[in-house]
């Protein structure tokens, strides 16, 4: 893109677009051999319950490093994955994994994962994560989907069966990134959703009267719909006071945590990752 623009101009790299990085195809290589070579792994954000001001819940969040040990950014490589099909496999291991950590604590009552509409649309999803459930002894209510809203997809007969069928499994369904694309009400009106998460940028814009009432005005939609709703993006006490006082339900950022491995969160004492593990690893881990 650099060259055909020409010499004299200025041209952005812009992160969310894979092809303006010349090494989509050294990620989509490596995307194919990690969960073999370890190069996969999950880190965990915690998120606050503004009520009680517990942690009851966190973020499954996957992270890729390359052979040489450089970690690739998602918003590099989950386009990839998509675009190659990885994502599907590495889609299931994260549900795994998460089954199983899942197993290692009874404080957190849910963990969130991410899901490419993608994978929703892969025949056997919802069949996947009920024998995962099954084989790790994890009840669905434990589980929460987050399915982003910014990203183009016609809302099919497919994934709106699958969506149901997990939330037959009494799995929760999330919309990710509330207000960043352009099917968000096509989204509300046609699937039932537990939480919605408001994209950071709206907190973001709280600096200004004008941003404030933006925000303000999503919150009252949502709560008009009897939604759940969490704001990502909280990075400071200011913006945690202001979400105590909008009413805002649970929050996520990096005032409250960093998102971090799920060992180091326990050694940190951030999330009690071990409570059950200690006496149980024999029937989590001896696989
Ligand atoms: P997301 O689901 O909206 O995740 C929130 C992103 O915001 C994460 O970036 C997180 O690290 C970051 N974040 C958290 N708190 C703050 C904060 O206070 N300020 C700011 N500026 N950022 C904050 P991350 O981990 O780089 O993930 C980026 C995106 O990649 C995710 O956005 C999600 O759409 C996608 N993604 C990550 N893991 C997976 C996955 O396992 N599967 C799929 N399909 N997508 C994933
Ligand atoms: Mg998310
Ligand atoms: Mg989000
Ligand atoms: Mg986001």
């Amino acid at each position: 893109a650099a060259k055909a623009a020409g010499r004299n101009t200025l041209v952005v790299f812009d992160p969310d677009d894979p092809e303006s990085s010349d090494d989509s195809e050294d990620i989509a290589a490596t995307l194919k051999i990690a969960l073999e070579r370890g190069l996969v792994s999950l880190v965990y954000q915690p998120i606050r319950n503004v009520q009680t001001g517990k942690t009851d819940a966190v973020e499954a969040l996957m992270r890729l490093t390359m052979l040489d040990g450089t970690p690739v950014p998602p918003v590099k490589f989950i386009p990839v994955a998509e675009r190659t099909g990885s994502i599907v496999e590495l889609g299931r291991w994260a549900i795994r994994t998460v089954c199983r950590d899942l197993l290692a604590t009874d404080l957190i009552q849910v963990a969130s994962v991410n899901v490419s509409p993608i994978e929703l649309k892969t025949p056997g999803f919802a069949a996947y994560v009920a024998a995962t459930l099954a084989e790790f002894g994890v009840t669905g209510a434990r589980l929460a989907f987050e399915i982003t809203e910014g990203v183009e997809l016609e809302i099919d007969q497919d994934v709106v069966r699958c969506i149901s069928d997990l939330r037959k499994l009494g799995a929760q369904v999330w919309l990710d990134d509330f207000g960043t694309g352009f099917a968000g009400l096509s989204w509300l009106r046609l699937i039932e959703f537990d939480t919605v998460k408001i994209d950071r940028s709206f907190l973001h814009d709280c600096d200004t009267e004008r941003g404030k009432r933006m925000l303000l005005d999503i919150i009252g939609l949502l709560r008009n719909r009897g939604v759940r709703i969490l704001i990502e993006g909280v990075e400071t006490i200011e913006h945690q006071r202001l979400m105590q006082q909008y009413g805002i339900n649970q929050i996520q950022g990096y005032f409250i945590a960093r998102p971090a491995p799920a060992a180091q969160l326990e050694a940190d004492n951030v999330l009690p990752f071990s409570r059950v593990r200690n006496h149980d690893s024999k029937r989590l881990f001896g696989n």
